[in-house]
């Protein structure tokens, strides 16, 4: 019991100072749609024009958090948006989740779940400043790596 109330209180706190709550609390503009459980809006700073976040309404860090409505909700509406951004926008479009809790929060890294949509051309901006070189780092999967990763992920 006390540590039900120590978590709400810590989801109290994290709720005040975080940005994505603010944006709903403040009925802010970049706030793009509202649904039951989950909340479309612009993402500023962005990478490229129509970069969205699909934002659950509950705080959670982690997808796990959310319940099986919550996840249908909000996959159901990253998808929406990403035929939006290709009907409308770009040719393509990347969706990407970060749970990265070793990286503090600070203005370009938000603890509250979010979706990044982003909308993709050949050769974008993105691709030239950094996702060329990641050509440098891919390594063929070696079978001790493929069986001891197997191992891990079973336990
Ligand atoms: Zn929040």
């Amino acid at each position: 019991m006390r540590h039900k109330i120590k978590d709400h209180l810590y989801n109290l706190a994290m709720r005040t100072n975080c940005p994505y709550c603010n944006l709903l609390r403040r009925r802010d503009k970049r706030v793009l749609l509202r649904k039951k459980r989950v909340f479309a809006a612009f993402s500023d700073p962005r990478l490229m024009p129509g970069h969205l976040l699909i934002i659950p309404k509950k705080y959670v860090e982690k997808l796990s958090e959310l319940n099986s409505e919550e996840r249908k909700e909000i996959f159901d509406t990253a998808i929406y948006f990403q035929e939006k951004i290709l009907k409308n926008i770009a040719p393509g479009c990347d969706m990407r989740q970060h749970y990265r809790p070793f990286i503090p929060q600070r203005k370009f890294k938000v603890n509250h779940l979010h979706i990044h949509l982003q909308p993709r051309k050949n050769k974008d901006k993105l691709w030239e400043k950094t996702q060329r070189y990641e050509d440098n780092i891919f390594r063929k999967l070696s079978e001790k790596e493929r069986e001891s990763m197997r191992k891990r992920l079973a336990k």
